[in-house]
């Protein structure tokens, strides 16, 4: 029995299966934990996206779930973006889609697909993988599945995440960092990960949590869960992602700083990232009739050098600024960085910038290497 429950776990209405992946593990046993759901096989999952895309009631295929080959590369650079300093993270795009719905997430307008995807041609993804860290054993990899998905959201259906860590127990130039709001973690707790992996929640203010992700799990469970997998050896990574400007933010975060000290030693904590509220302007329009009651759309933003809507650089500044005072107030090692963030933001949040973006790698790479 699971010891931490996350509020309600994903259960497809209908599965359909891609027939080129139909008899993979992966797909056995996500149509194994769902019992209830009804499947079916289709020959090619184009034809059913096409349907999909032209629907009227996009709404309506939201509870459904595809299983597909994943045709392209499963790992993928992080496109970042040459304006701003990026962290050259990789992504494995091992599922698109998600079911927690929260307002401000981009992939509302980033994926076209209305239906949660896990791509179960897995025995390739981790050929792949493979052959990409022994071809180039010179370059340190910190890769992700919470990109384009919820890293833990689907584990009760998928039981990916041992297999991750298992996999990547062994490797010398890689670590996978496992990024939620969720807490399906049971399955971690016993395995042997030799350090290989992080697992990362991210978090926001009490009051933001509630209006902004109401379908994920409360904060304290992400804390309790994040402690759980410190007493398992694991390190852990914090993400506040994004970041909003609401009245009382400064008292709300600095509780959840406060909240983190109190629930994980500062020595196992590899990194704490901060990144303001922000996404392309053209997804507005998206995210607004969405979310029509939304309290992101409160602050006011603006278009930076990327084109994406951002708040004012002093908001940004004195949001980053205020969390790295709070969290230096309890230890002068962990690793803060901002996500795609100028230099000219760095140095006046934080008193310092890495030269480039290559060096922010370095200093990340360098707090998880073996
Ligand atoms: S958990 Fe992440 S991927 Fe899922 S809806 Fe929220 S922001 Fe999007």
């Amino acid at each position: 029995m699971s010891t931490f429950a996350s509020k309600k776990s994903f259960v497809p209405k209908k599965i359909y299966v891609e027939e080129s992946v139909a008899s993979t593990p992966l797909s056995k046993r996500i149509i194994r934990h769902a019992p209830h759901s009804q499947v079916d096989v289709i020959a090619d999952a184009q034809v059913l996206l096409e349907k999909a895309a032209s629907s009227l009631n996009k709404g309506s295929w939201q509870n459904n779930l595809l299983l597909a080959k994943q045709r392209g590369p499963f790992l993928r650079r992080c496109p970042g973006t040459p304006k701003y300093l990026c962290c050259l993270y990789y992504n494995l795009d091992v599922a698109a889609g998600c079911d927690l719905g929260c307002t401000y997430c981009i992939l509302q307008g980033y994926l076209n697909n209305p239906l949660i995807t896990i791509h179960c041609n897995t025995e390739e993804m981790y050929h792949e993988l493979d052959s990409t860290l022994r071809k180039n054993s010179r370059i340190f990899y910190r890769i992700g599945t919470g990109e384009l998905s919820d890293s833990l959201t689907f584990e009760h259906l998928t039981e990916l995440g041992p297999e991750l860590v298992t996999f990547f127990a062994d490797k010398r130039n890689a670590i996978i960092e496992l990024k939620s709001k969720n807490v399906h973690i049971d399955a971690l707790l016993g395995l042997d990960h030799r350090g290989r992996t992080v697992v990362s929640w991210s978090l926001n203010t009490i009051e933001m949590q509630k209006s902004e992700e109401p379908l994920a799990t409360t904060i304290d469970d992400r804390l309790y869960a994040a402690r759980a997998v410190q007493n398992a050896g694991y390190k852990i990574g914090f993400h506040f992602d994004p970041m909003i400007d609401h009245p009382g933010w400064h008292e709300g975060y600095r509780d959840i700083v406060d909240k983190i000290f109190r629930f994980i030693k500062p020595e196992n904590i590899v990194w704490i990232s901060l990144g303001a509220l922000r996404y392309p302007a053209p997804f507005e329009h998206i995210l607004r009739e969405n979310h029509p009651d939304s309290r992101i759309f409160l602050g006011e933003l603006l278009p930076g050098i990327d084109k994406k809507l951002r708040y004012f650089k002093p908001i940004r500044i004195d949001l980053f600024g205020s969390m790295v005072k709070w969290i230096r107030s309890y230890s002068k090692e962990v690793f803060v960085y901002l996500c795609m963030e100028s230099a000219d933001v760095w140095r006046k949040a934080f008193g310092w910038a890495p030269r480039s973006s290559a060096h922010l790698k370095q200093l990340l790479d360098d707090r998880v290497k073996p």
